[in-house]
C-alpha cells in the first residue's frame, strides 16, 4: 500500500490511469479530484526469485493520499485511507501487505489498528529498510575511504522505528552519535542510557549539521535544511517523501544518496507498466525496501506481521531479513540521487 510523494508524480499517474489515447487532465483539476478516489490496485508487479525461480505476484494499491495530506492534521481522513487500501488488498486475496512509507506512519506501525477479521496479513516493511540503510551506509563508507569507528554520524528521525534501529546498530561502532528529532523527552527517554558511544540529542540539527562526517536521514517530513556541511560529508536520506531540502545544499561538495532502497537481481515486471518516472529510480529493479520486504516474506512463505510497532526492530532481525533477500537477489540497490547513478 503507498502513496505518490510529489504532485507530479500524481499527474503523471492520474493522466497515465486515463490512458494515454485520451486528453490530458490539468494540473488543478487532478488536484481537486485526487483525494476522492477510492483505494484501488493500480498495478501488478512479478518478482522471480533468483534462488529457485519462485514467481510471486503481487500488485500496488494506491491510498490517493495528496503529496500535501502527508501531515499530522490530516492524520483521521489518512487512517481512513489506509484502512480502505487494507481492505481493498484483502479483497484482493493478498496473504501479505506492505504498509509503505507513511501508511504505516499514520497508524504508528500498529497493524492492530486495521479492520478486524481481514485475511491479509500487514507489515510495515521498516526493518528491511533499516538493514538497507545501515548497509547503504557501510557499503559508502568503503568506497569514500571513510573510518565509521572515526566517525561523527547524526541520525534525523532518532526516535522513528527506522531512525532508532539505525542508532542501535551504530552504537558502539561510531565516535560520535547526534541524535535528532523535534521532541526532546522522548528522544532523552529513548537515549538517556545509550552507551559505547558518546551521544548528543537535539531537536535542532542546524546546530550540529557542520560536524556531521555522516547523516543519514530516517524522518516523517520533508524539507529539512541542512547548512554548511563539511566537504565530503555522507548525507544519506531514506525518507518517502525525500527529508532533505537539496535546494540548501551544494552537493558538488558532499556526497549525497538515496537510502533504504533496494534490488532485485531476478526478473521484476510491472503491468501494466505505471512505474516511470513516477518514482524517479535510474532503473525498473530498484524498489522501495518496505515493498520488498513483503516480496522477501512472500518468497520465503512468512505470511506473518514480520516488522510492526515502533521501536521493536532488532539487529538480529535486520541481518535476518537482508539474508533471506540477498539469498532470493534483493540487495541494496545501487548508489544513486536525484541526478541518477552514483559513481
Ligand atoms: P516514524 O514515524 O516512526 O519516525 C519519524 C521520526 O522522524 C521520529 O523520530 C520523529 O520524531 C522524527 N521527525 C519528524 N519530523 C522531524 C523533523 N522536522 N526534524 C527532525 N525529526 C523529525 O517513521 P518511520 O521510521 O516509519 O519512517 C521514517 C522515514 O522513512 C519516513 O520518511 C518514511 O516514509 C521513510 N520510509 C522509507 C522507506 C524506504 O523504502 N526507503 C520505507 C519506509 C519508510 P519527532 O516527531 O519527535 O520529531
Amino acid at each position: 500500500l503507498g502513496h505518490q510523494e510529489r504532485w507530479e508524480n500524481v499527474y503523471a499517474m492520474v493522466n497515465q490511469m486515463r490512458g494515454s489515447q485520451t486528453n490530458q487532465v490539468v494540473e488543478e483539476e487532478i488536484r481537486y479530484i485526487f483525494p476522492f478516489f477510492p483505494a484501488r490496485s493500480l498495478f501488478k508487479i512479478d518478482v522471480t526469485s533468483t534462488l529457485n525461480n519462485k514467481k510471486i505476484t503481487g500488485c500496488y494499491v494506491e491510498t490517493f493520499i495528496g503529496p500535501d495530506s502527508l501531515v499530522s492534521i490530516h492524520l483521521k481522513e489518512n487512517i481512513q485511507k489506509v484502512k480502505e487500501a487494507a481492505f481493498c488488498a484483502n479483497t484482493l486475496g493478498a496473504p501479505i501487505a506492505t504498509l509503505g512509507g507513511f501508511t504505516s506512519i499514520v497508524l504508528e506501525g500498529q497493524t492492530k489498528l486495521l479492520p478486524a477479521g481481514l485475511q491479509t496479513v500487514f507489515t510495515t516493511g521498516n526493518t528491511l529498510t533499516a538493514a538497507f540503510i545501515v548497509q547503504n551506509v557501510k557499503d559508502a563508507c568503503q568506497v569514500l575511504d571513510k573510518d565509521i569507528s572515526q566517525s561523527h554520524i547524526i541520525v534525523i528521525g532518532a526516535t522513528g522505528d527506522i531512525g532508532s534501529a539505525c542508532v542501535n546498530y551504530f552504537a558502539g561502532k561510531s565516535a560520535q552519535l547526534t541524535l535528532v528529532a523535534r521532541n526532546k523527552r522522548k528522544l532523552f527517554e529513548s537515549y538517556h542510557d545509550l552507551s559505547g558511544t558518546a551521544c548528543t540529542i537535539t531537536d535542532s540539527v542546524e546546530e550540529y549539521a557542520s560536524e556531521g562526517d555522516i547523516i543519514i536521514a530516517a524522518a516523517s517530513s520533508s524539507s529539512i535544511q541542512l547548512h554548511n556541511l563539511k566537504t565530503g560529508t555522507l548525507v544519506i536520506d531514506a525518507g518517502y517523501p525525500k527529508n532533505i531540502d537539496i535546494t540548501c545544499i551544494d552537493t558538488s561538495k558532499i556526497h549525497f544518496l538515496y537510502g533504504g532502497m533496494g534490488y532485485v537481481c531476478g526478473n521484476i515486471h510491472f503491468y501494466p507498466d505505471y512505474r516511470l518516472p513516477l518514482y524517479h529510480v535510474p532503473s525498473r529493479k530498484i524498489a522501495h525496501g518496505c515493498i520488498l520486504e513483503a516480496v522477501v516474506l512472500a518468497f520465503e512463505n512468512k505470511h506473518y506481521a514480520y516488522s510492526q510497532g515502533r521501536g521493536q526492530i532488532t539487529l538480529e532481525k535486520m541481518e535476518e531479513i537482508l539474508l533471506w533477500a540477498n539469498k532470493h537477489g534483493i540487495i541494496p540497490a545501487p548508489f544513486y540521487n536525484h541526478q541518477g547513478l552514483w559513481s
